[in-house]
C-alpha cells in the first residue's frame, strides 16, 4: 500500500483506473473516459498468434491475442516458452499511453490440449457419462492452472453444446444430448474461474491469477443443426430453442462466466453472428450477461457467403448484433479501418462501440489483469503435474460406459483376471496416445501416433496392471497365424483417428477399418471384451452379438491407466450413457424423450460392476 501510495505521489495526474482500491465500475468508467475511438477499437480485436510479432499490439491497441486452433510456438514448446512468448506480447502492448493489459485466449478444451505434457483429460463426451459435476469443477481447476503456467488467463471452453446428431464433428465436445446433463456440467466455469458469490447478477467473475476467463461457446444452437453439419442449419422454432439449446447458458451466466462466443450455425437460414435479438435482446438485455460476446473465428466474414464476401456489412452486421470481440484473426487492419469508417460516418453508434469496450476492460479488471498482467512464475510446476494425472485417471475411470458384460448375464466377463497365462490384445486405438486423445490436441485436427505429447497408452496401461507372469501379446490386427494361439481373453480396442470441425462430420458412423474386422476374427476364437475410443457412438449393431463384453471408451485423454483401473477391477464400471446408441444412421436423429425411440442402447443406460477386493 504505501509503495503504491507513493506510486500515485509521484504521479503528475492521479488515474482512477489504475488504482485498485476503486470499485471496477469506476474503474472502467475512468479509463472508457479517456481512451481514443482507435484505443477503443483495438481493445475490441483479437488477432492470431503469429500476427502479433514486435510492436503490432502496441500499433493497434491490440485488446487480445489468441492461439487458434492451438496455433503453438512450436509442438515441443515448453511451459516456459509459452511463458516468454505470452509475457513479450504483454510487455508491448503495456507500452501504449493507456497501458491496458490485452488478454492472450487459447482452446483449452480438455485440459491445456495446446501444449506438449499437459494434462489431457477426457473428452466432453466421457464427462458428460460420469454424470459427476463436482469433478468436472475440478478438473477446471486443475486445467485453470495448467493455462496459468503458460502465462495465459483466457480459455475458450466449456463447449456447452447440446449435440443432438452424432453425424456432427464436433459431437465429442458436448457432455450430452440431454440439456440437463450439460447444465449440471457448468460447473466447469466455477473450476476454471472460481465459485462466484451466490446471487451473482450476470456480471463476470474470475478469482484471481490462479484462475482463468472461460467463454461459453458457441452461442446458441451449434449442436442442432440439420444431419449434424458443421456450421450447418439449426432448423427449430423459439420454444425449442430455448427449451433444449439456451438453458446451459442461464447456468452459465449464473456462475458468472466472463465471455461467450457466438456460433458459426444459423438459426431458422439466419446466421448466428448477425442475430441482434439473441445476442443483445436476449442474450444481454433480458439474461443480463454483462461480460463480453466474442465472434468465432473469422465469424463475421461467414454472415456473408464466400461468394459474395462483403466485409464491410459483415462488420455493421456482426457489430450491430451485438458482437463485443472479433476474433478477425488475419485480416485485423481492415477490421480495424472498417469499423473506424463505420462509426464516422455514424453507422455503428459509438454508444455500441462503448457498451463492448466497457464490457471488455470489465473482465480484465474482474479478473485482476490491470495489477497482474504477467505470468505467474510460482505456477511453473503445474503443467502436467502428477495430481492432475490422478485426476484425469479418475474421471477416465468414471467415464467408461459397460454396455454388455457376458454373453449371458450368468457369465460376466469383467472384471478380467489378471493373472492368466495369456492375453491377446489387437486394434488400432490399443497403442495410440493420439487416437486416445482425439480432435483439439497439439493441433486444432489432433494427431494420430505416440509421439506427440507424455501420457500412458491402453496397452501400456494393460501390461503394467496384470500379473508380471501373465503374458500380453499385442497386434493391430492380428493374423491367423497370432490368432491360432490359446489365449485366455483379449482385448480389442478399436475406434476413431483423431478429428475435429470441418473434417469430422460423418453421415455413416461405422466403425473405421480394419476394426470391424479385428473385432468379428478376434471375437470369433477368443472370448473378448471391445473397447471403442470414438468421440461418439459408432454402428455396432451388426457386431455386438459376437462381442462378450463391450466398453464405451469415449476420447479419454493421455491416461489410459484408467481404463486399464476399471477392465481388471481395481474400481468398478459406473458410468452411464449421455447419449443415446443408435442401431443404425437411419434412426438419426434420435434423442432422448422422441416418440419414436428405439435405441440400442438408451439414454442413462451403462451396466455396473464391483471393485475387486
Ligand atoms: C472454433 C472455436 C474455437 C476457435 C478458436 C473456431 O474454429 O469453432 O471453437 O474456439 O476456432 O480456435
Amino acid at each position: 500500500l504505501l509503495m503504491f501510495c507513493l506510486a500515485v505521489l509521484g504521479r503528475a495526474e492521479y488515474l482512477r483506473y489504475k488504482d485498485p482500491a476503486q470499485p471496477i465500475g469506476a474503474r472502467v468508467d475512468d479509463l472508457l473516459a479517456r481512451m481514443t475511438l482507435a484505443e477503443k477499437i483495438g481493445q475490441m480485436t483479437q488477432i492470431e498468434r503469429e500476427n502479433a510479432t514486435a510492436g503490432v499490439l502496441s500499433k493497434y491497441f491490440i485488446g487480445s491475442v489468441l492461439s487458434g486452433g492451438g496455433s503453438v510456438p512450436s509442438p515441443q514448446a515448453s511451459a516456459q516458452a509459452w511463458v516468454s512468448m505470452v509475457n513479450a506480447m504483454q510487455k508491448d502492448a503495456l507500452s501504449t499511453r493507456l497501458g491496458i493489459p490485452m488478454i492472450y485466449g487459447i482452446d483449452a478444451v480438455h485440459g491445456h490440449g495446446n501444449v506438449y505434457k499437459a494434462t489431457i483429460f477426457p473428452h466432453n463426451v466421457g464427462l458428460g457419462a460420469t454424470r459427476d459435476p463436482e469433478l468436472v469443477r475440478r478438473i477446471g481447476e486443475a486445467t485453470a492452472l495448467e493455462v496459468r503456467a503458460t502465462g495465459i488467463p483466457y480459455v475458450f471452453a466449456p463447449c456447452i453444446a447440446v449435440c443432438r446428431d452424432p453425424r456432427w464433428g464436433r459431437c465429442y465436445e458436448s457432455y450430452s444430448e440431454d440439456p440437463k446433463v450439460v447444465q449440471n456440467m457448468t460447473t466447469i466455469i466455477s473450476g476454471l474461474q472460481g465459485d462466484a458469490p451466490s446471487g451473482f447478477d450476470g456480471r463476470p467473475y474470475v478469482g484471481g491469477s490462479k484462475k482463468v476467463a472461460a467463454c461459453a461457446k458457441h452461442y446458441v444452437g451449434d449442436g442442432g443443426t440439420f444431419t449434424g453439419i458443421n456450421e450447418g442449419n439449426t432448423i427449430i422454432d423459439e420454444r425449442g430453442l430455448m427449451k433444449i439449446h439456451m438453458p446451459a447458458y442461464f447456468n452459465s451466466i449464473i456462475r458468472g462466466v466472463s465471455t461467450i462466443m457466438v456460433s458459426y450455425n444459423s438459426w431458422n437460414g439466419n446466421k448466428m453472428h448477425g442475430n441482434h435479438f439473441l445476442i443483445t435482446d436476449f442474450l444481454k438485455n433480458k439474461l443480463k450477461f454483462r461480460g463480453f460476446v466474442i465472434s468465432d473465428w473469422q465469424g463475421i466474414d461467414r454472415i456473408t457467403t464466400p461468394e459474395h464476401l462483403n466485409y464491410s456489412y459483415s462488420i455493421e452486421a456482426g457489430i450491430g448484433a451485438g458482437i463485443d470481440m472479433i476474433m478477425v484473426p488475419f485480416a485485423y487492419t481492415e477490421f480495424i479501418d472498417g469499423l473506424t469508417t463505420k462509426v464516422k460516418n455514424n453507422i455503428i453508434p459509438m454508444s455500441r462501440i462503448d457498451d463492448a469496450v466497457y464490457r471488455i476492460l470489465r473482465v480484465k479488471f474482474t479478473m485482476g489483469l490491470f495489477e497482474n498482467p504477467y505470468a505467474d512464475p510460482s505456477l511453473a510446476g503445474e503443467l502436467g503435474k502428477q495430481e492432475h494425472r490422478e485426476l484425469a485417471r479418475e474421471a477416465v475411470r468414471k467415464s467408461l460406459v459397460l454396455l454388455k458384460n457376458g454373453k449371458s448375464a450368468y457369465t460376466p466377463l469383467l472384471p478380467l483376471p489378471k493373472k492368466v497365462a495369456k492375453i491377446l490384445v489387437a486394434g488400432s486405438n490399443a497403442d495410440n496416445l493420439g487416437n486416445q486423445c482425439g480432435g483439439w490436441t497439439i493441433t486444432w485436427q489432433g494427431l494420430t501416433g505416440n509421439n506427440n505429447t507424455t501420457g500412458t497408452t491402453i496397452l501400456s496401461a494393460i501390461k503394467s496392471t496384470v500379473d508380471p507372469s501373465t503374458q500380453v501379446v499385442f497386434s493391430e490386427n492380428p493374423d491367423s497365424a497370432t490368432l491360432s494361439d490359446k489365449y485366455d481373453y483379449a482385448i480389442v480396442v478399436v475406434g476413431e483417428p483423431p478429428y475435429a470441425e470441418t473434417f469430422g462430420d460423418n453421415l455413416n458412423l461405422t466403425i473405421p477399418a480394419p476394426g470391424p474386422s479385428v473385432i468379428q476374427n478376434v471375437c470369433k476364437s477368443i472370448k473378448c471384451v471391445v473397447v471403442l475410443v470414438s468421440g461418439r457412438p459408432l454402428v455396432v449393431e451388426p457386431h455386438i452379438g459376437a462381442i462378450d463384453a463391450f466398453v464405451a471408451a469415449w476420447l479419454p485423454g493421455t491416461e489410459g491407466q484408467g481404463v486399464a483401473d476399471v477392465l481388471f477391477g481395481d474400481y468398478g464400471f459406473s458410468g452411464k450413457l449421455a447419449r443415446t446408441w443408435f442401431k443404425s444412421v437411419d434412426q438419426l436423429p434420435m434423442n432422448v424423450g422422441d416418440k419414436h425411440y428405439d435405441p440400442l442402447f438408451p439414454f442413462g443406460f451403462g451396466l455396473t460392476t464391483e471393485a475387486k477386493k
